[in-house]
């Protein structure tokens, strides 16, 4: 049976009672973070432009409650991007380095969205995500927001082992890996290896492939059922038979047209080469980091949004949560976004919007004023536990030493894996304990919504027991180092997942110029195509900010006749 340990002693004051609503895009308030503070949250930016306030206005002051003129917005900006996680973060970063005007609004009161790195106790732990693939587009930002030397990597070396009756079956990291590999039966590694060599049937079907089909079609039901399906588990919480191929892991899919075969392993050498050929040179500025290696930053990936709040200074708003959103009043370019925060109602004109918010918040937002948008409503994020949890190195059978093991839902095991997290990175436990960091829930368990913190717990530490400890530890208590219930984690991309983000796309670029949607329902889940959309957005803001009317004038005159209502 797990101890609990106090909440005060391990987890941050408020961590325990805020699990729950920590994953709520706009419901939980979590511990102050960088940039919460009153009056500097109301100082607008370095060139946006505030409108003063009538005497209509401050004569409405009540209760600290601010009755703003009807009509007339509180600030105006050229950029407002909604939501502070990874795809809002880097694109308001990429906005403000550019002399762009912008302000950067988040509901809760810390930025990062699903970021929620913390420490305590001698731990440092990941109440989201755990890593990111060190492309150079992230490893850019991080020096651009100054976290050169916080950034460390994970040894390259370390394997992932998948679980598989009894036994942990570290999965190859290179060809020369393959003839050790003992998880395929010999009939499964003959059927991938046709696969592999280009043996594959068409897609009769001719209907959207799932991922599981796509697999199985490739490279046969063994390698779906023991490497496929956890790894799926793994990325997206997700079931691989709603998920289509194409949109959860499009690259994937993309490599059995490249080659002379539709054998996606012959696709992917030619990738590979393809890749090399078109990068340049490698950035001097840049870490170099070996392939495989998984990267995150000294204080967990936090550091990142809290790095990039710092250098907006005070166009960040915490607590401010979008209500609505509509075209500015009398034909004028721009939009009005209503606000709901914590000093009362507020409305700012900005040329541009780019929305990140998760997609039901979005088709509630935009449904007034873009019906198409009302679609994203039916986006399906499963609920997802992370549980962090800690036990002495010597209560291992094996040495810890590898990236974690996931787990084949035919195992019937319900954690979906576990992330050797002392492992990957030092000083994320204190000397002689290991720190765990295990999923638990997704699309095809969700009766996990229902359970409650000590049921999770005790599931997680019993496949933990079950899978990596020795005998002896038994009754090894683990310290619970933090435990965050996902009600919502992550968006599945499932057949028509595209089209429906498409569809909305299009309409938002016939009616609402300088409309842009964006968040991992958009763009892709994984922290770096967040970070990938946010970089080409602010290209696409700046375009459009450059292709719309001076409206000073219009503003000045806005404000006086406002003054004098
Ligand atoms: C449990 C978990 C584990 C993961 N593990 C990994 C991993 O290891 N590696 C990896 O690459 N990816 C991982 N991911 C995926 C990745 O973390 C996310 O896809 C990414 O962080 C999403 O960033 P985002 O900015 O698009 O959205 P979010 O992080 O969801 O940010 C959206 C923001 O919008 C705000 N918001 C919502 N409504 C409003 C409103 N009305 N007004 C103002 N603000 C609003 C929210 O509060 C939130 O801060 C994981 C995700 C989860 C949930």
């Amino acid at each position: 049976m797990a101890a609990f340990i106090p909440v005060t002693a391990v987890a941050p004051v408020g961590a325990r009672r805020t699990a729950w609503a920590g994953g709520a895009p706009a419901g939980g308030r979590p511990s102050a973070g960088l940039c919460a503070g009153g009056a500097a949250r109301l100082m607008p930016r370095r060139g946006a432009v505030v409108v003063p306030p009538s005497p209509l206005a401050v004569a409405g002051r009540r209760g600290g409650v601010r009755m703003a003129a009807a009509g007339a917005p509180d600030e105006r900006v050229d950029a407002l991007v909604v939501g502070s996680g990874v795809s809002g973060s880097t694109l308001a970063y990429r906005l403000h380095e550019r002399g762009v005007s912008t302000l950067l609004t988040e509901a809760r009161d810390v930025v990062g969205g699903n970021v929620i790195s913390r420490m305590a106790n001698g731990y440092t732990w990941e109440e989201g995500p755990n890593t990111f693939q060190p492309a150079p587009h992230i490893l850019r930002l991080a020096v651009d927001v100054g976290l050169k030397e916080d950034l460390v990597f994970a040894d390259h070396t370390l394997p992932r082992f998948v679980y598989w009756k009894g036994n942990l079956y570290a999965l190859p990291m290179g060809p020369s890996d393959i003839p050790k590999f003992r998880l395929l039966s010999p009939w499964g590694a003959v059927r991938a290896g046709l696969g592999a060599a280009g043996f594959v049937l068409p897609n009769w079907s001719g209907k959207e492939e799932s991922v599981k089909e796509f697999i199985t079609r490739h490279l046969g039901a063994e390698v779906f059922a023991k490497m496929i399906d956890p790894f799926v588990s793994g990325v997206y919480a997700g079931d691989p038979s709603q998920l289509a191929i194409r949109g959860a892991f499009g690259k994937i899919y993309a490599l059995q047209n490249l080659g002379i075969t539709q054998g996606i392993v012959e696709g992917a050498i030619i990738r590979l080469r393809q890749r090399k050929a078109e990068a340049g040179d490698p950035d001097p500025e840049l870490p170099v980091v070996k392939g495989g290696a998984l990267g995150s930053f000294r204080e967990g990936l936090g550091m990142l949004p809290k790095a990039v709040a710092g250098k907006l200074g005070d166009a960040v708003r915490l607590g401010w949560t979008l209500t609505e959103l509509r075209h500015a009043p009398g034909g004028k370019p721009g939009y009005e976004a209503v606000y709901s925060t914590p000093d009362g109602p507020r409305t700012v004109h900005a040329k541009t919007v780019s929305l990140t918010a998760p997609a039901g918040a979005a088709a509630s937002i935009l449904g007034g004023m873009l019906p198409a948008a009302r679609a994203l409503d039916e986006v399906y994020y499963p609920c997802v536990w992370s549980v962090t949890l800690s036990y002495p190195t010597t209560a291992f059978k094996r040495s810890l030493k590898g990236f974690g093991n996931l787990i084949p839902r035919a195992m019937g095991v319900r954690t979906l894996g576990t992330i050797w997290s002392s492992s990957l990175f030092p000083g994320r436990a204190p000397p002689g304990r290991e720190l765990l960091l295990s999923y638990i829930g997704g699309a095809q368990d969700k009766g996990i919504a229902d359970l409650s913190e000590e049921e999770v717990v005790a599931a997680v530490d019993a496949d933990i027991k079950a899978l990596l400890l020795s005998a002896d530890a038994a009754d090894e208590a683990p310290v619970v180092v933090g435990i965050r219930k996902w009600a919502r984690a992550i968006p599945q991309y499932v057949r028509g997942h595209l089209e429906l983000v498409a569809g909305v796309r299009e309409a938002a670029a016939e009616s609402c110029p300088g409309l842009f949607l964006g968040g991992n329902y958009a763009s892709g889940v994984a922290f770096g195509d967040c970070v990938a959309w946010g970089d080409k957005a602010a290209t696409e803001v700046v375009a459009a900010l450059g292709n719309m009317p001076d409206d000073e004038a219009a503003v000045s005159e806005e404000a006086v006749s406002t003054a004098t209502v």
